[in-house]
């Protein structure tokens, strides 16, 4: 029986007018965003400033069991939010997708809700005694992207709600809805004012990243936009997160079984039809595996359903948006224009409808081309043939993206040495992408610095305070 998203539409939808969001499966009417401006937001901050004092008061087992009850709403609200993210992201309610996602922000926000950052006492002897305290910063701003919206959204709020931080957050243009409906739902759990969310564009996101009473941002988006936050932010010496884009690289060892890895490659790459900061975005395969690994996945590929999200039986979808469809488009025309081998897709019907792009899987392509060294950020994943692992190990660190990598063996030891070779926030074994809310989570080089989850993030949206005596 299909579930209605209606209630939760109304509840978000302004009374007239607002911008139109269609399905990217469809182009059908998924509702309508109201479109923050300038004042809004300062009214916003203003709101959010004026709640700060009281919730940084209140008790930390307080803002703990807050947490919990926003994730308990979250729960009682799953299939309408799984549902709403489903039609206006575009991705599929199974697989690792839209209930993923929901599951997700639940996981997430009860461990942010246990973790807890204690005063720690630095010294106490004959020379004195000093002790390091974590107080809120104040408001922090939340900007985020399309591809994970509420997820994203989740990792910014709850660390910054436990640290007794207010917080107004920015959705994406293309997937105000979710953000909007998933805030809505966190809300009904929340105290007033503690989080709101302005649904503008990327001026909306200019003026919070400049706002002088926003002591914080916390960013995920493309390194582009990234680098305009650092600098708007400079003025008011902000603290900043920024998590940006990411080339993934996976590394496949001699040893490994390509039957045994080929789905958990498949995944590591293609989880969210691709669209994921840290998917696996270049493959390197040892020759001796080379046409193994390339048949096997081309199997765990062919076996799995694109189509419209709210179909059961899809696990892929369509890309979020035209500008994705075509920056995928190019770099696979590109890679076809060299001679690569493409194994499976890279034949879009552009007559069809909805942003859709077949699962596409390229062999035999020269380390330098663009659909390797450039982040796709979609459901095409090239393959690269090695010889020599120091060769490998040099491409895997070559470009300015270091978000994660991942190291495929039989043997998890030897998958460790080379892993500490690797220029990344995280080097997973034998899986890729696996975020986990008790490992900190964040990008090396340009993709970005600062960390999210766990006991660090926690110090992320916290200012170190010493009283020494
Ligand atoms: P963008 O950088 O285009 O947008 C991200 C957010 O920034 C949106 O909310 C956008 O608003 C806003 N924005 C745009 N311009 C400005 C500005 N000048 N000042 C402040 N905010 C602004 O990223 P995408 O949404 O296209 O996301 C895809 C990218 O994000 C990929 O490169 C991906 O790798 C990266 N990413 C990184 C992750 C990580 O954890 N490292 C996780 C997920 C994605 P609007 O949409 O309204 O323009």
């Amino acid at each position: 029986m299909a579930v209605q998203i209606d209630e939760l539409l109304e509840r978000i939808q302004p009374a007239d007018g607002g911008r139109e969001i269609y399905d990217p499966a469809t182009g059908e009417l998924v509702g309508r965003a109201p479109e923050a401006g300038a004042e809004d937001l300062d009214r916003a901050v203003a709101r959010a400033k004026a709640a700060q004092p009281g919730w940084a008061a209140r008790s930390d087992e307080e803002r703990s069991r807050a947490l919990h009850a926003a994730a308990d709403a979250v729960e009682a609200h799953a299939e309408q939010l799984a549902h709403l993210l489903s039609r206006e992201q575009g991705k599929p309610l199974n697989g690792p997708n839209a209930r993923f996602e929901v599951g997700a922000c639940v996981a997430w926000l009860r461990a942010t809700a246990e973790f807890r950052l204690e005063p720690e006492l630095l010294f106490d002897d004959d020379s004195g005694r000093a002790v390091l305290h974590w107080r809120p910063l104040g408001v922090v701003g939340a900007i985020g992207p399309w591809n994970w919206p509420m997820m994203i959204s989740v990792w910014q709020i709850a660390p910054s709600l436990r640290q007794g931080n207010t917080v107004v957050i920015k959705p994406s243009g293309y997937t105000p809805l979710s953000v909007l409906g998933l805030v809505e739902v966190l809300n009904s759990a929340l105290p007033g004012d503690v989080l709101i969310a302005v649904p503008g564009r990327g001026d909306v996101g200019d003026r919070l990243s400049r706002h002088p009473d926003v002591a914080k941002i916390m960013f995920t988006g493309s390194t582009q936009t990234g680098k305009s936050i650092i600098k708007a932010a400079a003025d008011t010496v902000k603290r900043l997160t920024m998590e940006l884009g990411g080339n993934d690289a996976g590394i496949v060892l001699d040893d490994a079984d390509p039957q045994a890895i080929a789905e958990d490659l498949f995944w590591g790459a293609f989880i969210n039809t691709g669209q994921t900061c840290a998917a696996m975005k270049r493959l390197y395969v040892p020759a001796a595996l080379y046409d193994q690994v390339c048949d096997a996945l081309v199997e765990v590929a062919k076996n799995m359903p694109m189509g419209v999200g709210l179909e059961e039986q899809n696990v892929l979808g369509p890309l979020q948006n035209k500008a994705q469809w075509e920056v995928v488009d190019r770099l696979v025309s590109a890679a076809k224009d060299s001679g690569a081998r493409v194994l499976i897709g890279g034949d879009p019907d552009p007559e069809a409808p909805g942003y859709f792009y077949p699962t596409t899987l390229v062999a035999d392509i020269d380390p330098q081309n663009p659909l390797v060294t450039e982040e796709q950020f979609g459901p095409a994943l090239p393959i690269i043939k090695y010889t020599d692992l120091d060769q490998a190990v040099e491409w895997a660190n070559s470009l300015n993206e270091a978000l994660g990598s991942s190291v495929w063996s039989a043997d998890p030891d030897r998958a460790e040495q080379v892993a500490a070779r690797l220029v990344a926030g995280t080097t997973w074994i034998n899986k890729h992408g696996a975020v986990d809310p008790r490992m900190p989570f964040g990008g090396a080089r340009e993709s970005g610095f600062g960390v999210e989850f766990g006991v660090e993030g926690l110090k992320e949206v916290s200012q170190p305070h010493v009283i020494s005596r």
